[in-house]
């Protein structure tokens, strides 16, 4: 279902008109999105101002000079500003604070459309003294409101934490929110941690899957296939599964990127096994699962039937918790990412979506939880929680929930399949070797949500 005031925001014209006859609703900025796999110059004809200069922001200038950014170390005197970067991680007391203020409150207002701002921080809870914690816990509050003031230019502001020693792997972090890629992913903080995989040298700029193999679950339509498409397209060799009713939809995205189907309900009891060994006689191995097959069964509780309540539970969770178990006893190789599908709708509670929601919030518990036990291995674990995708899922909410869920969000609109697949695909990448046990949302600064 289109969204008609994104289509009116994409023709001047139209809009123009709009904005004069006064619509009570902010027409939503048409967002700038990447499409198709990494470029060896990712941030070509982008112009970065480093706006605090913290200790990391030279380091972040040349890892930003290296991937084609133009870096500023201050804002030139006119015209817009298309990423600001502000380097908190050497705050430590309240008063400094006001260091924020001063390096944003001028920028501010001149962020380009589908701009962004990105600010450092270090772990609070590994903060020196109370007061420094407070000062580091400050830049959740600030980042989010500042999601809010540029969201209707269609730009976006994130916060990655880093961690003591971990200031390498946020390298990959800050490449991805300053690309197009992260259209859709605002008021979000990235947590780098020195306990994910360890370093892997120089990363590949392109197609950094080159040679390895990845499963998508759900891969017919919508998230999963756009997400078998841009893995395909960073060099990975997919495995797309979906439900043997669908093998008609699922065929023909495996051809169309060249990879391989497996016809599975991945409820049945044998599935994980079969799944297992399907991967290992075919490719001898996996690196990247994406466990995205997922449903909603919607009904109040007191009204909701046990096979639709099991129904959620099993194919959003239970399934997943058996599968990502074969896998790690079997096919999956040391060094891989297992990244599953949360939802902001479960994490925050939903009218009529309690066995939807319990089963998305068990996902976050269960990447918080695997991520340790598969540190070792250099296996990382992470959740995607996106907010509202124009997906067939969301085309049969009714339609004022339906214009609830896209106007309330800071970015004004839906985001599309390849937002999510964008987000998934870099976090299967080298780039993301600093996140595990992470829950990150893509959902355009959502009202509701974590
Ligand atoms: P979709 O309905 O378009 O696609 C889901 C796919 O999963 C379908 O192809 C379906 O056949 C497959 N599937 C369902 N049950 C299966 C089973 N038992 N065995 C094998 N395959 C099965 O949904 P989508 O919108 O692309 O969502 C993908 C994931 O993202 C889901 O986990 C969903 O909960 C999550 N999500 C979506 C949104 C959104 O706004 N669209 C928001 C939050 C979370």
């Amino acid at each position: 279902m289109s969204d008609v005031l994104l289509e009116i925001a994409k023709r001047p014209a139209a809009r123009s008109l709009v904005q004069r006859i006064g619509l009570p609703l902010p027409v939503p900025e048409p967002l700038r999105r990447a499409d198709g796999a990494w470029r060896e110059q990712e941030l070509a004809g982008l112009d970065v101002v480093i706006a605090l200069h913290g200790p990391l922001a030279g380091d972040v200038a040349q890892v930003l000079r290296g991937a084609g950014a133009r870096v500023l170390s201050e804002a030139p005197s006119e015209g817009t500003i298309g990423a600001l970067v502000v380097d908190a991680t050497g705050l430590a007391r309240v008063a400094d604070l006001r260091s924020l203020y001063d390096a944003l409150h001028g920028p501010i207002g001149r962020i380009a459309r589908s701009g962004r701002v990105i600010v450092l921080g270090r772990a609070p809870e590994s903060a020196a003294s109370p007061e420094a914690a407070a000062a580091q816990q400050a830049l959740e509050g600030l980042v989010r409101s500042v999601a809010k003031e540029v969201g209707r230019r269609g730009a976006t502001a994130n916060l990655v934490v880093i961690g003591e020693g971990a200031e390498e792997r946020a390298r990959g972090v800050i490449v991805f929110l300053a690309s197009a890629r992260s259209a859709f992913v605002t008021a979000q903080p990235f947590r780098v941690t020195r306990t994910a995989a360890p370093l892997v040298g120089e990363i590949p700029r392109a197609r950094s899957l080159h040679g390895k193999v990845a499963l998508v679950t759900g891969a017919a339509r919508g998230i999963g296939a756009a997400t078998a498409r841009l893995l395909a397209a960073e060099g990975a060799r997919v495995v797309l599964l979906d439900r043997p009713d669908d093998e008609r939809e699922t065929l023909a995205v495996a051809r169309a990127i060249g990879g391989s189907t497996i016809s599975a309900d991945i409820t049945d009891r044998d599935a994980p096994a079969r799944i297992a060994r399907a991967i290992t006689d075919s490719h001898g191995g996996l690196d990247v699962v994406v466990h995205n097959a997922g449903v909603t069964r919607d009904r109040t509780l007191a009204k909701m039937s046990t096979k639709e309540w099991d129904q959620a539970v099993d194919v959003n969770l239970g399934a997943v918790v058996r599968i990502t178990d074969a896998l790690a006893k079997g096919p999956l190789r040391d060094g891989g990412r297992v990244i599953l599908l949360s939802s902001i709708a479960g994490l925050a509670g939903n009218v009529g979506q309690a066995n939807y929601a319990a089963s998305k919030a068990g996902i976050a518990g269960l990447a918080r939880a695997l991520a340790p036990q598969l540190a070792p291995r250099a296996i990382t674990v992470n959740a995607i929680a996106p907010g509202f995708i124009e997906t067939r899922l969301t085309a049969a909410i009714p339609l004022v929930i339906r214009e609830a869920g896209r106007r309330l969000a800071a970015l004004g609109q839906g985001g599309q399949p390849d937002d999510v697949a964008h987000a998934i695909t870099f976090l299967a990448t080298p780039h993301a070797h600093g996140l595990t046990g992470q829950v990150l949302r893509v959902c355009g600064g959502a009202l509701v949500g974590a």
